[in-house]
């Protein structure tokens, strides 16, 4: 088969990209018109522009001969020496903490430019998708010892994007050493060979890829997509198959005790499963079964040719059930499957039974997908107490706020751990809904998705009557859930060059072999992170690459492989070394760190650990790098954030202390900050603060036809907030809405449609769709933000006396509390420490 090139438009999350075109014959088909702007997709343009390299050295780029795409191995090595310190880039421009106060940019934060030559930083991997927490990466692990700084990798490998090359081919060219796909990084030594830039081995080049489908061209192999796009997309041929690729199967298990009616979820289920069916991915093999459970189990058989739905009730849950159970119908054969979405609701609407047999439920369950290997969607509503898996309750409501030291963050069994790696070892990953207001050890029940790589989805204060808003934000939820890509019996490895190795992973699935992680399921929204050290000295290599490779089943039954690679510079001075530091994934780094801290040893253990993060790099930073000394706390410009995130994460619903916290609310926030991509993470910490009563149109964003307004981000403190004015708090999965008690009174009229504050109701989600520039002004505002994540982010419109008024003021944290230091206080405290 000839190469075929596509490129894909994927415009909306829950699209399937189109099967590729396969031609067989002499000719080429032609591209469609979109490949042309591959190198200007919204992706690529956000690449930042390249404003590190002239300070580095404006020698740097010239070095590259214009003729093929060299690989990095190419510099010349005189240049390894090269240094920042005769030319200081802003990067690390000395900051006094103690006197610049507000270092909040008015925008977003960038991540900073790896230092490569031009051409190559232009076509390297966009941060949102792989990035590192040094962008300029340490020779020896010594010197890396001596910035203490953390060395790790973060990553969203199966992140929507607006665009993305794909490459169908009977041959995928890889490195005969080290099997790395051949990508932008590597050397040409001619046109008949190429060099591996992760173990530098010599290969040859194929003489299929001697043919460019872009250029439609021979001879310009270092043109070929393959080496002009650090994300790409194979469809694998044959030999990636060890069986025949697994079908898109779906199981439902549904709690229907007493309780779980009672919060009225199943209504919502149901109705979303009917009005969403068609659009669940898959094909004509697709499949999807129920089960219910109390204290019992329900098994539905909705084969073809029944007149309706058949129910069969296994009452002896630790016993052998009926083989007839074990059936799952195709997504095709609708009838009995309307059908009985339809009556669920109402077949338990009358239900006595309290008690939850979640183990044996899950246990089913899994037998009945082992065959074929899919997903399956768990609801539950209460702590299980019957059969195997049955828990008891650990939390202790007195002690929450005066313990110093939180008990039991750790599973109080390991059913739910061993039922997940017999599920990732059948290819089955468990997605959990919790939906409780009481405490159902999260600790315990989390583990099932986390070693099957599932999703945990949490909504304490479900209730369809009285929380309006949580249900709106369940529904949206669900539909993103069951409307999203999926990637079927994947695996994903990151390989790096050679002399670099990584250690720790954090995320959601089971290490399989020591670099590949094994994942039975892929979702777009997932995160990842690892840990890395340098075994061997970097010496004479001029640049590193990291190699992410996600092999995949499409929900059509294609085998992909989605693989993104990093370049990133080597460099032999500590204060290179701080000069690329990402303050941002190093935070994100260290809060997955943490959370395996807080359970391996203790919370206080982590929290320690977390504040010598910050007190140590800053005191390798004025020991070692900077020349002259001066008064104060200091710090790269690249890391003046740092305290204050530290101090985020030490107030963060995860690991604070003399605040209550709910033992389910923490573990939650714990599962976030390990799968949730760095984006989303961020907000979590650090949310966003802004005015919004007086959104103006300067500075806006023009999106699709929509003007967005563009307020600057406000410090996370009272002091910010004014009597006269509204403040919009962005914390990742909730937007608060706070009204000053003076506010604008056109603000109150014009946006809020009310007639005073007095009036401002207590249980505000909405805001109302009113014909005036305000209104459409902060609707944009609110509505551009939810665009921006995978998750629907409740808004709730607080006055001073709202109850949520405490949970707004926590994420005040730049101030004090009675249990924890002002941002000022910690500096300070950081400084005492720094200056030892
Ligand atoms: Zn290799």
């Amino acid at each position: 088969m000839r190469p075929v090139l596509v490129l894909v438009p994927i415009d909306g999350p829950h699209q399937q990209p189109a099967p590729p075109v396969r031609h067989m014959g002499l000719s080429y088909p032609s591209l469609p018109p979109g490949y042309q702007n591959t190198s200007a997709s919204p992706m690529q343009a956000q690449t930042q522009p390249y404003s590190l390299c002239s300070l580095y050295s404006p020698l740097y780029c010239p070095m590259f001969p214009p003729q093929l795409s060299a690989g990095p191995a190419q510099l010349s090595p005189s240049l390894a020496g090269l240094s920042l310190q005769s030319q200081t880039p802003e990067t690390l421009r000395v900051v006094n903490l103690l006197q610049e106060r507000n270092l909040l940019p008015p925008g977003p934060i960038t991540p900073p430019t790896p230092c490569l030559p031009q051409d190559l930083q232009k076509i390297n991997c966009h941060p949102e998708v792989f990035r590192s927490t040094l962008t300029n990466i340490p020779q020896t692990q010594s010197l890396l010892n001596k910035a203490k700084l953390p060395l790790g990798l973060l990553l969203h490998p199966f992140k929507d994007l607006s665009q993305l090359p794909v490459v169908t081919s009977s041959t995928i060219v890889r490195c005969r050493s080290c099997r790395t796909y051949i990508n932008p990084f590597v050397t040409f030594l001619d046109q008949r060979r190429w060099k591996c830039n992760l173990c530098y081995r010599v290969n040859d080049v194929p003489e299929e890829f001697m043919y460019n489908p872009v250029t439609r061209s021979y001879g310009e192999p270092h043109k070929r997509p393959e080496v002009q796009n650090a994300t790409i997309e194979f469809i694998a041929p044959s030999e990636y198959m060890l069986r025949p690729p697994q079908p898109a199967v779906y199981l439902f298990v549904l709690d229907v005790s007493h309780n779980a009616v009672e919060t009225g979820y199943l209504d919502v289920v149901c109705q979303s499963l009917l009005e969403n069916i068609n659009a669940l991915p898959g094909d004509s093999r697709t499949k999807i079964g129920f089960i219910s459970f109390d204290s019992t189990i329900h098994f539905y058989n909705l084969q073809e040719g029944l007149a309706q739905p058949q129910m069969l009730i296994v009452s002896d849950i630790e016993g052998e059930r009926p083989e007839s159970a074990y059936k799952l119908c195709h997504l095709n054969n609708s009838l009995s499957r309307t059908d009985l979405l339809k009556s669920l609701p109402q077949m338990f609407g009358k239900t006595m039974e309290t008690q939850s047999a979640l183990g044996p439920a899950l246990q089913a369950a899994f037998k009945l997908l082992s065959p074929t290997g899919g997903r399956m969607s768990v609801f539950q509503t209460q702590l299980p107490k019957l059969g195997v898996g049955a828990l008891k309750s650990r939390e202790d409501p007195n002690q929450r706020a005066s313990a110093k030291e939180i008990p039991n963050l750790s599973p109080a069994t390991d059913f739910y751990k061993k039922l997940a790696l017999d599920c990732s070892g059948q290819q089955v990953a468990v997605d959990l809904f919790l939906l409780s207001s009481q405490y159902c050890d999260l600790a315990s029940l989390a583990c099932i998705s986390r070693y099957s790589a599932g999703s945990v989805y949490y909504y304490p204060s479900y209730q369809q009557q009285h929380n309006p808003a949580g249900v709106e934000c369940f529904q949206k939820d669900l539909k993103r859930y069951l409307t999203r890509k999926i990637g079927l019996e994947a695996v994903m490895r990151i390989r790096c060059t050679k002399g670099l190795s990584i250690h720790t992973f954090h995320g959601n699935f089971f290490v399989r072999s020591t670099d590949l992680l094994s994942l039975p399921n892929v979702n777009p929204d997932a995160g990842f992170a690892v840990q890395m050290s340098i075994e061997e000295n970097l010496v004479d290599m001029q640049s590193v690459s990291f190699q992410a490779a996600l092999l995949y089943t499409s929900s059509k039954g294609e085998r992909r492989i989605r693989v993104h690679t990093m370049c990133l510079p080597v460099v032999n001075s500590l204060s290179d070394i701080f000069a690329g530091a990402d303050v941002q994934a190093i935070t994100g780094l260290l809060a997955s760190m943490a959370v395996d801290r807080s359970v391996t040893s203790s919370l206080s253990d982590a929290r320690d650990a977390m504040t010598n993060a910050s007190i140590d790099s800053l005191t390798s930073y004025r020991t070692s790098v900077l020349t002259i000394q001066q008064p104060g706390l200091l710090a790269p410009a690249c890391l003046r954030l740092f305290p204050l995130y530290i101090l985020a994460l030490l107030k963060q619903k995860a690991f604070r202390t003399g605040t209550s916290t709910r033992l389910d609310d923490r573990v939650f926030a714990m599962c976030q900050l390990k799968y949730q991509p760095l984006a989303y993470v961020m907000l979590m910490i650090h949310p966003a603060l802004y005015r919004v009563d007086d959104l103006t149109d300067e500075g806006a964003l023009n999106i699709s036809e929509r003007a967005i307004p563009q307020p600057r981000v406000q410090q996370l403190s009272v002091e910010k907030l004014s009597r006269e004015g509204a403040f919009l708090m962005d914390a990742g999965s909730v937007i608060y809405l706070w009204i000053g008690r003076n506010c604008n009174p056109d603000f109150l009229t014009q946006v809020l449609g009310v007639p005073d504050y007095a009036a401002v109701p207590q249980n505000m989600n909405l805001l109302p769709e009113l014909d005036t520039a305000e209104s459409q002004r902060t609707r944009a505002f609110v509505g551009w933000l939810r665009e921006q994540r995978p998750f629907f982010p409740i808004l709730h419109v607080i006055r001073d006396e709202s109850p949520l008024k405490a949970s707004f003021m926590q994420n005040m944290i730049e101030d004090r509390t009675e249990s924890a230091l002002s941002y000022y206080e910690f500096l300070l405290h950081v400084q005492q420490q720094v200056s030892k």
